[in-house]
C-alpha cells in the first residue's frame, strides 16, 4: 500500500484542528465528494467552500485551506515540512503531521494530547503554556519518534493521548507504554501535565429575531450578512439580534446553548411578523439557505425554531 493521499491527509488534519474525529467524519466525506482534489478546491468560489464547511466552525480554517489550494496550484505540492509551513493555515503541528503521514518524513507532531503523554512518560512538571516547556516536550517527542515509521508513530501517540492517556482518568493498567512511564512509576500521572488555571467562563444571553408571516415573504428567512472585514466569520449570514428592533414583539420559537471559547451563550429565537423597516439583509428560501455560509449559531437557531435550511418557517400567527 502506498503512502496516504496528500490532499486527504492535509484536509483531515485541518478539519481535526479544533474538532473531534466523530464530528469531522461526515463533513470530511461531504467535502471530499464536492472537492475531490486540490484542483477542484482551488477552482471553487470561496462561498461554496464556506458552505461546505458550514457547521464545522472556526471558518478561518476553510478560508486558509482554499487559499493554500491556490498556492499549491501555483507552486506545486510541498515536498517537505518547511514548504508545508509556507501554506496558509499550516502551523508546526499540522506541518509535522502531514509531512510524517503523507510524505513519510521524520517529524514529531506535538499537540495537546502528545504534550500530556510526553509530560507523563518523562514525569516532567513543567507548566505547559511556557514556550520553554513546550520546546522541551517537542524535543522529547522528536527523540522518541521512530524515524522508520514516523506517520504511524505520530498517529499512535495521538491515539494514545486521545483514548488511553486521557486527562482525568488515564487507563494505566491497559496502557501499552506503562512500563516506560515515569509518572506511572511515581504515581504522579493525575498531576500532569501542569497547567495554569483557565479564565472563568462567561454567561452571555442572546436574543435573535426570526420573521415570518406576511405575503411575499412567507416561508422565507431574513438574514443579515457580517462585514467582510470582521475578524471572525466575515461574510457569513446570520439572524439579526432582537435588540435591533426596539418595540418589536415575538414569541419564543426555540432555545439553544452554544459555547465559544469561554463564552457560554444562552440563545432564544423570537418569531414574529416582519417590521416595516429592516436593516440591510436578504430573504432566503429554505433551499437557498442550504447554499450560503451560515454561522453555526444561526444554523442551530434555525433548526431549533424549525426553520433550518431544509424546512419552512412556521407561521408567526400560531
Ligand atoms: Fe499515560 Fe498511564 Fe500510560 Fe503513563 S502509564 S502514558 S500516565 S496512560
Amino acid at each position: 500500500m502506498g503512502p496516504p493521499d496528500f490532499y486527504r491527509v492535509w484536509l483531515s488534519e485541518i478539519m481535526l484542528q479544533q474538532t473531534r474525529v466523530e464530528a469531522v467524519i461526515p463533513y470530511y466525506e461531504r467535502f471530499l465528494a464536492l472537492f475531490p482534489d486540490v484542483e477542484s478546491l482551488a477552482a471553487a468560489p470561496e462561498p461554496d467552500v464556506l458552505t461546505a464547511w458550514s457547521g464545522l466552525g472556526y471558518y478561518s480554517r476553510a478560508r486558509n485551506l482554499h487559499r493554500a489550494a491556490k498556492q499549491i496550484m501555483a507552486t506545486g505540492q510541498p515536498a517537505d515540512q518547511a514548504r508545508l509551513l509556507d501554506l496558509a493555515g499550516i502551523g508546526a503541528y499540522t506541518a509535522a503531521a502531514v509531512a510524517s503521514i503523507a510524505l513519510g518524513q521524520p517529524h514529531a507532531a506535538v499537540d495537546g494530547n502528545v504534550i500530556r503523554v510526553v509530560s507523563r512518560l518523562t514525569n516532567d512538571p513543567g507548566e505547559i503554556s511556557s514556550p520553554v516547556t513546550r520546546k522541551r516536550f517537542a524535543e522529547e517527542a522528536q527523540r522518541l519518534l521512530d524515524p522508520r515509521r514516523p506517520g504511524d508513530f505520530n498517529q499512535a501517540m495521538m491515539e494514545l493521548g486521545a483514548t488511553v492517556c486521557v486527562p482525568r482518568s488515564p487507563d494505566c493498567p491497559h496502557c501499552p507504554v506503562a512500563r516506560l512511564c515515569a509518572a506511572r512509576a511515581t504515581g504522579t500521572e493525575l498531576e500532569l501535565p501542569v497547567k495554569l488555571k483557565k479564565a472563568a467562563s462567561r454567561d452571555v444571553t442572546l436574543d435573535l429575531a426570526l420573521f415570518a408571516g406576511r405575503a411575499g415573504i412567507a416561508g422565507k428567512v431574513f438574514l443579515i450578512q457580517r462585514a467582510s472585514d470582521e475578524r471572525r466569520l466575515a461574510d457569513f449570514w446570520e439572524l439579526p439580534s432582537k435588540t435591533l428592533f426596539p418595540g418589536w414583539r415575538g414569541r419564543p420559537a426555540g432555545r439553544i446553548a452554544h459555547r465559544i471559547v469561554n463564552d457560554r451563550f444562552r440563545i432564544t429565537v423570537w418569531l414574529g411578523p416582519a417590521p416595516r423597516v429592516l436593516p440591510a439583509g436578504k430573504w432566503f428560501t429554505s433551499v437557498e439557505l442550504a447554499a450560503i455560509p451560515l454561522t453555526t449559531i444561526t444554523r442551530k437557531a434555525l433548526d431549533a425554531a424549525g426553520s433550518g435550511p431544509t424546512r419552512i418557517p412556521p407561521s408567526a400567527s400560531k
